[in-house]
């Protein structure tokens, strides 16, 4: 196999994990955590988003929790954002990193805002720009390029139409997110390997949902195809915003054990990560998809 020496992750658990929870986190237990994730080595953190908290309760104390924080030099803490109103709550409360994002699904954007999701993509400009103005880096992210609701496959040149519009603003750094849950490991390996050699100037990230069981196999599809950056949470939280009852994201905890054991760096400390993980399925007290807080390491067998 042809596989990375060394991957990058990013917790996502405090933003695409929470808001899918009925339990509101206080923004002290939410400093909490993330000053445990930096301690076990977590570079990229994605402490919340900035929408609307009457949609989004569980987010509501995003702008706080980064006043909490404050800048950790070299983490990288970023932030969902919609809008030109999200920068404007970037700025106030001291976020340095926001993330943009569009349905990749034709039929739900224009049946919705009557718009292909690369004039969505367009109308991003005032907010890229008000963000640059402030050193606030921008990224952005195409949910559902390997599958949706609405159509079932996407077409790849609709996947690039979008990635097109993102490069147009300037933005390099593009995540790739199976929110429906329906990537298998094949589709995402002729995927990105076909990103990777079409657009080489751009960052990729992958954003698996476990909806499936297939998170971890599409994973190591990805790392085959050259990609390095993966969004992950902690005990699986979250879940699939079209499968009621479904599995969340991917857990940390899953992924860091199976880099370990494939001997590959990931910079996280797996005993810290597991403890924190732990911690937090008993206090939402659901059975959130983690095999490794199931069932240890593979190492802690060995007597
Ligand atoms: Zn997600």
């Amino acid at each position: 196999m042809n596989l990375p020496i060394k991957i990058n992750i990013c917790e996502v658990g405090l933003r695409d994990g929470m808001q899918n929870e009925p339990r509101i986190f206080s923004t002290e237990e939410k400093t909490s955590i993330v000053n445990r994730l930096i301690e076990s080595g977590f570079k990229v953190i994605e402490l919340g988003s900035f929408m609307s908290p009457k949609a989004v309760p569980q987010m509501a104390n995003t702008d706080e929790l980064y006043k909490a924080m404050g800048n950790f030099e070299g983490v990288e803490l970023r932030a969902l954002i919609a809008n030109k109103k999200g920068v404007e709550r970037a700025i106030a409360s001291g976020c340095k990193k926001v993330k943009l994002n569009v349905s990749a699904s034709k039929a739900h954007n224009l049946a919705n805002i009557n718009m292909t999701p690369e004039e969505s993509v367009a109308k991003f400009e005032e907010s890229t720009n008000l963000a640059r103005e402030n050193d606030i880096e921008v990224s952005g992210s195409i949910s559902m390029p390997f599958g949706s609701p609405w159509e079932g496959e996407i077409k790849v040149e609709d996947v690039e139409a979008i990635i097109e519009a993102y490069l147009d603003l300037g933005i390099t750094e593009i995540s790739l997110s199976d929110a429906s849950g329906m990537a298998v490991p094949n589709q995402v390996y002729t995927i990105c390997k076909s990103m990777k050699g079409k657009y080489p100037q751009v960052t990729w990230w992958l954003h698996f949902h476990n909806t499936r069981g297939l998170a971890i196999a599409n994973i190591l599809a990805a790392m085959e195809a050259g990609i390095k950056n993966f969004d992950t949470s902690l005990a699986g939280l979250g879940g699939c915003p079209f499968v009621p009852g479904a599995a969340g994201n991917i857990s940390t905890e899953d992924v860091v054990h199976m880099m370990d054991e494939m001997g590959i760096e990931t910079g996280i400390d797996i005993v810290k990560t597991i403890e924190l993980a732990r911690e937090l399925q008993e206090i939402v007290e659901g059975s959130t998809d983690s095999y490794i807080l199931k069932a240890g390491r593979s190492k802690d067998l060995i007597r």
